[in-house]
Protein backbone atom coordinates (compact mmCIF):
# COMPACT_ATOMS: atom_id res chain seq x y z
CA UNK A 1 0.00 0.00 0.00
CA UNK A 2 1.60 3.33 -1.27
CA UNK A 3 1.08 6.03 1.36
CA UNK A 4 0.58 9.15 -0.97
CA UNK A 5 -0.36 10.80 2.58
CA UNK A 6 3.14 11.01 3.43
CA UNK A 7 4.85 12.20 0.42
CA UNK A 8 2.03 14.68 -0.77
CA UNK A 9 -0.39 15.92 2.49
CA UNK A 10 -2.23 18.35 -0.05
CA UNK A 11 -3.77 15.60 -2.51
CA UNK A 12 -7.59 15.66 -1.65
CA UNK A 13 -8.89 13.33 -3.89
CA UNK A 14 -7.36 10.20 -5.58
CA UNK A 15 -8.52 6.86 -7.62
CA UNK A 16 -7.52 4.06 -6.65
CA UNK A 17 -8.44 0.48 -6.20
CA UNK A 18 -9.79 -1.89 -3.31
CA UNK A 19 -7.26 -4.56 -2.61
CA UNK A 20 -9.13 -6.65 -0.41
CA UNK A 21 -12.57 -6.41 2.24
CA UNK A 22 -14.06 -8.13 4.99
CA UNK A 23 -15.37 -7.80 8.25
CA UNK A 24 -13.65 -7.18 11.74
CA UNK A 25 -14.31 -9.01 14.34
CA UNK A 26 -16.35 -6.49 15.79
CA UNK A 27 -18.73 -6.52 12.47
CA UNK A 28 -17.22 -3.57 11.29
CA UNK A 29 -16.89 -3.75 7.52
CA UNK A 30 -12.94 -2.63 6.58
CA UNK A 31 -11.10 -2.44 3.02
CA UNK A 32 -7.76 -2.05 1.85
CA UNK A 33 -6.34 0.52 -0.75
CA UNK A 34 -3.57 -0.11 -3.05
CA UNK A 35 -3.05 3.55 -2.65
CA UNK A 36 -4.21 5.62 -0.03
CA UNK A 37 -4.19 9.51 1.13
CA UNK A 38 -6.18 8.64 4.23
CA UNK A 39 -3.79 8.57 7.67
CA UNK A 40 -4.41 5.68 9.40
CA UNK A 41 -4.87 6.42 13.76
CA UNK A 42 -1.38 6.57 14.66
CA UNK A 43 1.08 8.15 17.17
CA UNK A 44 -1.74 10.14 19.19
CA UNK A 45 -3.70 11.61 16.03
CA UNK A 46 -6.58 10.47 15.04
CA UNK A 47 -7.75 9.02 11.66
CA UNK A 48 -9.05 10.83 8.49
CA UNK A 49 -12.65 10.43 7.21
CA UNK A 50 -13.72 10.79 4.25
CA UNK A 51 -15.74 8.90 1.57
CA UNK A 52 -15.15 6.08 -1.02
CA UNK A 53 -17.46 6.42 -4.50
CA UNK A 54 -17.16 3.37 -6.69
CA UNK A 55 -16.35 4.20 -10.03
CA UNK A 56 -17.57 2.24 -12.68
CA UNK A 57 -15.31 -0.33 -14.37
CA UNK A 58 -12.86 0.72 -16.57
CA UNK A 59 -11.33 -1.77 -19.45
CA UNK A 60 -7.68 -0.48 -19.02
CA UNK A 61 -5.03 -1.57 -16.96
CA UNK A 62 -6.12 -0.93 -13.07
CA UNK A 63 -2.33 0.50 -12.51
CA UNK A 64 -1.97 3.24 -15.30
CA UNK A 65 -5.83 4.18 -16.44
CA UNK A 66 -5.39 5.88 -19.78
CA UNK A 67 -7.41 8.90 -19.86
CA UNK A 68 -10.25 7.06 -22.06
CA UNK A 69 -10.68 4.58 -18.72
CA UNK A 70 -11.03 7.94 -16.62
CA UNK A 71 -13.63 9.29 -18.32
CA UNK A 72 -15.69 6.09 -18.26
CA UNK A 73 -15.01 6.26 -14.26
CA UNK A 74 -18.26 7.94 -13.37
CA UNK A 75 -19.35 7.50 -9.80
CA UNK A 76 -22.47 4.73 -9.89
CA UNK A 77 -24.75 6.69 -8.03
CA UNK A 78 -25.70 6.50 -4.99
CA UNK A 79 -22.98 4.21 -4.15
CA UNK A 80 -21.05 6.21 -1.95
CA UNK A 81 -19.22 4.68 1.16
CA UNK A 82 -18.39 6.74 4.57
CA UNK A 83 -14.71 6.08 6.01
CA UNK A 84 -14.69 6.38 9.44
CA UNK A 85 -11.47 5.40 10.26
CA UNK A 86 -7.98 3.51 9.85
CA UNK A 87 -6.47 0.94 11.47
CA UNK A 88 -2.88 0.15 11.22
CA UNK A 89 -0.58 -2.79 11.73
CA UNK A 90 3.17 -1.68 11.69
CA UNK A 91 5.44 -3.55 9.61
CA UNK A 92 9.26 -3.83 9.90
CA UNK A 93 11.88 -3.83 8.10
CA UNK A 94 10.85 -7.06 5.51
CA UNK A 95 6.75 -6.22 5.76
CA UNK A 96 4.70 -2.92 4.53
CA UNK A 97 2.28 -1.57 6.95
CA UNK A 98 -1.35 -3.08 6.84
CA UNK A 99 -3.77 -0.64 6.50
CA UNK A 100 -7.50 -1.67 7.31
CA UNK A 101 -10.05 1.27 6.90
CA UNK A 102 -13.21 1.31 8.20
CA UNK A 103 -16.25 1.49 5.87
CA UNK A 104 -19.92 2.30 6.97
CA UNK A 105 -20.77 -0.43 3.94
CA UNK A 106 -19.02 -3.86 2.25
CA UNK A 107 -16.99 -2.73 -1.03
CA UNK A 108 -15.83 -5.57 -3.00
CA UNK A 109 -12.53 -6.22 -3.61
CA UNK A 110 -11.16 -5.50 -6.96
CA UNK A 111 -13.46 -1.85 -7.29
CA UNK A 112 -12.37 0.82 -8.24
CA UNK A 113 -12.95 3.84 -6.37
CA UNK A 114 -12.71 8.00 -5.60
CA UNK A 115 -10.95 8.41 -2.14
CA UNK A 116 -12.15 12.00 -0.70
CA UNK A 117 -10.70 13.14 1.89
CA UNK A 118 -12.70 15.24 4.91
CA UNK A 119 -10.03 18.37 3.71
CA UNK A 120 -10.83 20.91 6.69
CA UNK A 121 -10.76 18.38 9.43
CA UNK A 122 -7.37 17.14 7.77
CA UNK A 123 -5.88 20.29 7.63
CA UNK A 124 -6.82 21.28 10.97
CA UNK A 125 -4.77 17.92 12.19
CA UNK A 126 -1.96 19.46 10.26
CA UNK A 127 -1.55 22.98 11.56
CA UNK A 128 -1.55 21.32 15.12
CA UNK A 129 0.63 18.36 14.61
CA UNK A 130 3.28 20.73 13.12
CA UNK A 131 2.42 22.82 15.80
CA UNK A 132 3.40 20.48 17.99
CA UNK A 133 6.39 19.60 16.44
CA UNK A 134 7.78 23.41 16.55
CA UNK A 135 6.61 23.53 20.47
CA UNK A 136 8.58 20.88 21.36
CA UNK A 137 11.18 21.37 19.47
CA UNK A 138 12.29 24.39 20.75
CA UNK A 139 11.38 23.32 24.13
CA UNK A 140 13.83 20.74 23.37
CA UNK A 141 16.46 23.09 21.91
CA UNK A 142 16.22 25.08 25.24
CA UNK A 143 16.05 22.98 27.96
CA UNK A 144 16.47 19.31 27.03
CA UNK A 145 13.20 17.85 27.53
CA UNK A 146 11.48 15.52 25.27
CA UNK A 147 7.68 14.87 24.32
CA UNK A 148 6.45 11.92 26.12
CA UNK A 149 3.28 11.41 25.13
CA UNK A 150 1.00 13.10 22.28
CA UNK A 151 -2.47 13.14 21.92
CA UNK A 152 -4.01 15.26 18.75
CA UNK A 153 -8.44 14.40 18.96
CA UNK A 154 -10.84 16.01 17.19
CA UNK A 155 -12.06 17.29 20.26
CA UNK A 156 -10.91 19.67 23.40
CA UNK A 157 -7.34 20.32 23.16
CA UNK A 158 -4.26 19.02 21.96
CA UNK A 159 -2.00 17.98 24.49
CA UNK A 160 1.87 17.03 24.87
CA UNK A 161 3.52 15.76 27.96
CA UNK A 162 7.25 16.35 28.58
CA UNK A 163 9.73 14.47 30.35
CA UNK A 164 10.74 17.11 32.66
CA UNK A 165 9.53 20.34 34.41
CA UNK A 166 8.84 23.86 33.35
CA UNK A 167 7.32 26.73 35.17
CA UNK A 168 4.27 28.36 32.86
CA UNK A 169 6.39 31.52 31.81
CA UNK A 170 9.29 29.36 30.34
CA UNK A 171 6.44 27.43 28.28
CA UNK A 172 5.48 31.43 27.33
CA UNK A 173 8.46 31.88 26.47
CA UNK A 174 9.28 28.85 24.25
CA UNK A 175 5.50 29.52 22.97
CA UNK A 176 6.75 33.22 21.89
CA UNK A 177 9.72 31.50 19.84
CA UNK A 178 7.38 28.90 18.37
CA UNK A 179 5.60 31.73 17.12
CA UNK A 180 8.48 33.55 15.63
CA UNK A 181 9.12 30.49 13.61
CA UNK A 182 5.54 30.68 12.35
CA UNK A 183 6.45 34.54 11.14
CA UNK A 184 9.52 33.17 9.27
CA UNK A 185 7.36 30.71 7.28
CA UNK A 186 10.12 28.21 6.98
CA UNK A 187 9.97 25.52 4.77
CA UNK A 188 8.78 21.71 6.79
CA UNK A 189 9.84 18.58 4.38
CA UNK A 190 10.27 14.67 5.11
CA UNK A 191 13.65 13.13 4.41
CA UNK A 192 14.22 9.18 4.57
CA UNK A 193 17.54 8.95 5.34
CA UNK A 194 19.18 5.68 5.18
CA UNK A 195 20.56 3.42 8.64
CA UNK A 196 23.83 5.02 7.92
CA UNK A 197 22.76 8.57 7.45
CA UNK A 198 20.90 8.05 9.95
CA UNK A 199 23.40 7.52 12.65
CA UNK A 200 24.70 11.01 11.87
CA UNK A 201 21.62 12.96 11.99
CA UNK A 202 20.51 14.03 15.49
CA UNK A 203 16.79 13.90 16.11
CA UNK A 204 14.20 13.41 18.06
CA UNK A 205 11.83 10.04 18.31
CA UNK A 206 9.93 8.61 21.20
CA UNK A 207 10.44 5.15 19.81
CA UNK A 208 12.58 2.85 18.16
CA UNK A 209 11.32 2.16 14.28
CA UNK A 210 12.21 -0.74 12.49
CA UNK A 211 12.64 -0.29 8.59
CA UNK A 212 12.50 3.13 6.88
CA UNK A 213 12.81 6.12 9.54
CA UNK A 214 10.60 9.10 7.96
CA UNK A 215 12.20 12.11 9.43
CA UNK A 216 10.06 15.96 9.31
CA UNK A 217 12.52 18.58 9.07
CA UNK A 218 11.74 21.97 10.31
CA UNK A 219 13.52 25.10 8.61
CA UNK A 220 17.02 24.74 7.67
CA UNK A 221 18.67 25.85 4.24
CA UNK A 222 19.59 22.79 2.83
CA UNK A 223 18.16 19.14 1.80
CA UNK A 224 21.60 17.46 3.16
CA UNK A 225 22.23 19.63 5.95
CA UNK A 226 20.12 19.36 9.64
CA UNK A 227 22.55 20.98 11.84
CA UNK A 228 21.14 24.59 11.12
CA UNK A 229 17.78 23.45 11.45
CA UNK A 230 14.81 24.13 13.57
CA UNK A 231 13.58 21.01 14.88
CA UNK A 232 14.16 17.33 12.99
CA UNK A 233 11.97 14.64 14.33
CA UNK A 234 10.78 10.88 13.28
CA UNK A 235 7.09 10.92 12.28
CA UNK A 236 4.31 9.52 9.90
CA UNK A 237 1.53 12.23 10.00
CA UNK A 238 0.85 14.81 7.47
CA UNK A 239 2.68 17.97 7.87
CA UNK A 240 1.67 21.77 6.49
CA UNK A 241 4.74 22.43 3.68
CA UNK A 242 5.56 26.04 5.80
CA UNK A 243 5.30 27.44 9.02
CA UNK A 244 3.56 30.09 8.18
CA UNK A 245 0.36 27.99 7.41
CA UNK A 246 0.09 27.08 11.25
CA UNK A 247 -1.01 30.80 11.75
CA UNK A 248 -0.86 30.99 15.46
CA UNK A 249 0.83 28.17 18.30
CA UNK A 250 -1.31 29.06 21.42
CA UNK A 251 -0.98 27.74 24.99
CA UNK A 252 -3.88 27.15 26.56
CA UNK A 253 -2.83 25.39 30.01
CA UNK A 254 0.25 23.97 32.10
CA UNK A 255 0.09 21.60 35.00
CA UNK A 256 2.03 18.90 36.16
CA UNK A 257 1.81 15.35 34.96
CA UNK A 258 3.50 12.64 35.95
CA UNK A 259 6.66 13.53 37.19
CA UNK A 260 7.12 16.44 34.15
CA UNK A 261 4.79 19.00 32.72
CA UNK A 262 1.54 18.47 30.57
CA UNK A 263 0.71 21.26 28.32
CA UNK A 264 -2.55 21.84 26.40
CA UNK A 265 -2.27 23.63 22.99
CA UNK A 266 -3.93 25.09 19.95
CA UNK A 267 -2.95 26.11 16.71
CA UNK A 268 -4.45 27.46 13.34
CA UNK A 269 -8.16 28.08 12.87
CA UNK A 270 -9.11 26.13 16.21
CA UNK A 271 -6.63 28.25 17.99
CA UNK A 272 -8.48 31.21 16.50
CA UNK A 273 -11.82 29.86 17.38
CA UNK A 274 -10.84 29.35 21.22
CA UNK A 275 -9.65 32.76 21.35
CA UNK A 276 -12.96 34.31 19.70
CA UNK A 277 -14.78 32.49 22.19
CA UNK A 278 -12.89 34.05 24.98
CA UNK A 279 -12.70 37.44 23.63
CA UNK A 280 -16.71 37.22 23.45
CA UNK A 281 -16.84 35.94 26.62
CA UNK A 282 -14.22 38.81 28.06
CA UNK A 283 -15.95 41.66 26.39
CA UNK A 284 -19.86 39.98 28.14
CA UNK A 285 -18.65 40.29 31.05
CA UNK A 286 -16.66 43.79 30.70
CA UNK A 287 -20.65 45.01 28.86
CA UNK A 288 -22.47 43.99 31.75
CA UNK A 289 -20.26 44.85 34.55
CA UNK A 290 -20.09 48.64 31.88
CA UNK A 291 -16.36 48.88 32.35
CA UNK A 292 -13.44 47.97 29.79
CA UNK A 293 -11.85 44.61 29.07
CA UNK A 294 -9.04 45.63 30.76
CA UNK A 295 -10.85 46.10 34.02
CA UNK A 296 -12.59 43.14 34.32
CA UNK A 297 -10.37 41.19 36.94
CA UNK A 298 -9.92 44.50 39.68
CA UNK A 299 -13.69 44.85 39.47
CA UNK A 300 -14.57 41.26 39.90
CA UNK A 301 -12.37 41.13 42.78
CA UNK A 302 -13.88 44.12 44.12
CA UNK A 303 -17.16 42.71 43.44
CA UNK A 304 -16.58 39.82 45.24
CA UNK A 305 -15.23 41.49 48.75
CA UNK A 306 -18.75 43.63 48.65
CA UNK A 307 -20.81 40.33 48.10
CA UNK A 308 -18.51 38.58 51.44
CA UNK A 309 -18.72 41.54 53.31
CA UNK A 310 -22.93 42.29 52.76
CA UNK A 311 -23.23 38.49 53.30
CA UNK A 312 -21.54 38.77 56.85
CA UNK A 313 -23.61 41.66 57.43
CA UNK A 314 -26.64 39.93 56.32
CA UNK A 315 -25.94 36.99 58.30
CA UNK A 316 -25.61 38.90 61.16
CA UNK A 317 -28.86 40.59 61.07
CA UNK A 318 -30.48 37.68 60.81
CA UNK A 319 -28.65 35.96 63.59
CA UNK A 320 -29.84 38.70 65.81
CA UNK A 321 -33.45 38.43 64.53
CA UNK A 322 -33.17 34.27 65.15
CA UNK A 323 -31.85 34.99 68.49
CA UNK A 324 -34.40 37.78 69.73
CA UNK A 325 -37.28 35.01 68.58
CA UNK A 326 -35.84 32.18 70.87
CA UNK A 327 -35.52 34.87 73.52
CA UNK A 328 -39.06 35.38 72.82
CA UNK A 329 -40.51 32.06 72.24
CA UNK A 330 -42.80 30.55 74.46
CA UNK A 331 -42.69 26.71 75.37
CA UNK A 332 -40.69 24.52 73.29
CA UNK A 333 -41.51 26.06 69.59
CA UNK A 334 -37.83 27.27 68.83
CA UNK A 335 -36.70 24.33 70.01
CA UNK A 336 -35.40 23.07 66.62
CA UNK A 337 -34.88 26.27 64.58
CA UNK A 338 -34.72 25.91 60.36
CA UNK A 339 -33.24 28.70 57.98
CA UNK A 340 -33.14 28.68 54.52
CA UNK A 341 -30.28 28.41 52.52
CA UNK A 342 -26.35 28.68 53.45
CA UNK A 343 -25.50 30.03 56.60
CA UNK A 344 -21.89 30.64 57.72
CA UNK A 345 -20.41 28.12 60.22
CA UNK A 346 -20.00 30.47 63.02
CA UNK A 347 -23.22 32.06 62.58
CA UNK A 348 -25.14 28.26 62.75
CA UNK A 349 -22.86 27.65 66.12
CA UNK A 350 -23.77 31.09 67.63
CA UNK A 351 -27.44 30.36 66.89
CA UNK A 352 -26.61 26.84 68.47
CA UNK A 353 -25.54 28.41 72.03
CA UNK A 354 -28.62 30.64 71.95
CA UNK A 355 -30.68 27.53 71.98
CA UNK A 356 -28.68 25.80 74.68
CA UNK A 357 -28.23 28.56 76.84
CA UNK A 358 -32.61 29.18 76.85
CA UNK A 359 -33.43 25.14 76.96
CA UNK A 360 -32.45 21.77 78.57
CA UNK A 361 -32.89 18.50 76.47
CA UNK A 362 -32.08 18.38 72.63
CA UNK A 363 -31.77 21.68 70.70
CA UNK A 364 -30.61 22.20 66.70
CA UNK A 365 -30.33 25.06 64.46
CA UNK A 366 -30.79 23.02 60.21
CA UNK A 367 -29.87 25.43 57.21
CA UNK A 368 -31.25 24.22 53.90
CA UNK A 369 -34.12 22.94 52.44
CA UNK A 370 -36.26 20.08 52.56
CA UNK A 371 -35.24 19.03 48.46
CA UNK A 372 -31.64 19.17 49.10
CA UNK A 373 -30.84 18.22 53.20
CA UNK A 374 -29.96 20.99 55.65
CA UNK A 375 -26.57 21.38 57.46
CA UNK A 376 -26.96 21.07 61.07
CA UNK A 377 -25.86 21.75 64.39
CA UNK A 378 -27.29 20.02 66.82
CA UNK A 379 -27.10 18.73 70.60
CA UNK A 380 -27.47 19.46 74.40
CA UNK A 381 -26.12 21.14 77.41
CA UNK A 382 -27.32 18.18 79.57
CA UNK A 383 -27.08 14.78 77.66
CA UNK A 384 -24.00 13.58 75.26
CA UNK A 385 -24.73 14.63 72.00
CA UNK A 386 -22.73 12.41 70.54
CA UNK A 387 -25.59 9.88 71.19
CA UNK A 388 -28.04 12.23 69.09
CA UNK A 389 -25.60 11.94 66.06
CA UNK A 390 -25.60 8.11 66.36
CA UNK A 391 -29.55 8.03 66.53
CA UNK A 392 -29.81 10.97 63.43
CA UNK A 393 -27.32 8.30 61.24
CA UNK A 394 -29.43 5.50 62.10
CA UNK A 395 -32.76 7.15 61.46
CA UNK A 396 -31.74 8.89 58.81
CA UNK A 397 -28.16 8.14 57.22
CA UNK A 398 -27.29 11.65 58.37
CA UNK A 399 -23.15 12.29 58.40
CA UNK A 400 -21.65 14.29 61.20
CA UNK A 401 -20.24 14.19 64.41
CA UNK A 402 -18.63 16.26 67.10
CA UNK A 403 -18.23 16.09 70.63
CA UNK A 404 -20.52 15.81 73.75
CA UNK A 405 -21.60 19.32 73.88
CA UNK A 406 -22.56 19.66 70.40
CA UNK A 407 -22.52 17.60 66.96
CA UNK A 408 -22.73 18.77 63.35
CA UNK A 409 -23.16 17.62 59.73
CA UNK A 410 -25.61 17.06 56.85
CA UNK A 411 -28.96 15.55 56.90
CA UNK A 412 -31.21 14.41 54.11
CA UNK A 413 -34.74 14.26 55.41
CA UNK A 414 -37.84 16.94 55.42
CA UNK A 415 -38.14 19.59 58.13
CA UNK A 416 -41.17 17.37 59.11
CA UNK A 417 -39.16 14.30 59.62
CA UNK A 418 -36.61 16.05 61.36
CA UNK A 419 -39.26 17.55 64.17
CA UNK A 420 -40.81 14.35 64.32
CA UNK A 421 -37.99 12.57 65.55
CA UNK A 422 -36.57 15.24 68.01
CA UNK A 423 -40.29 14.48 69.96
CA UNK A 424 -38.75 11.07 70.74
ZN1 LIG B 1 4.77 14.03 14.73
Amino acid sequence: MRKIYETDSYIKEYETVVTASGKLDDGRYYVELDETIFFPEEGGQNADTGTLSILKKCDGPVADPTAKDIEKNIITEGNCIRLTGGIIRRGDAVNDDLIRYIVNKPVEAGSRVLCRLDWDDRYDRMQNHSGEHILTGVIHNRYGFDNVGFHLSDMGFVTLDLSGVLTYEQVIEAEKEANRAIYANMPIRDCYPTKDELKNIDYRSKIDIEGQVRLIVIGGMTDTSYSDCLDVCACCAPHVARTGEIGIIKVISVINWKGGIRISMLCGRRALEHINKEHDLLTETARSLSTEAVNVPAMVEQHKKEISELKYRVSEILKQTITDRIMNANGDEMRLVFVDGDYPADIMKDIYNTLTGKYYGYVGVFAGDDEHGYRYNAGSRDHDSRELAAGLKERFGAKGGGSPQMIQGRITASEEEIKEYFKL
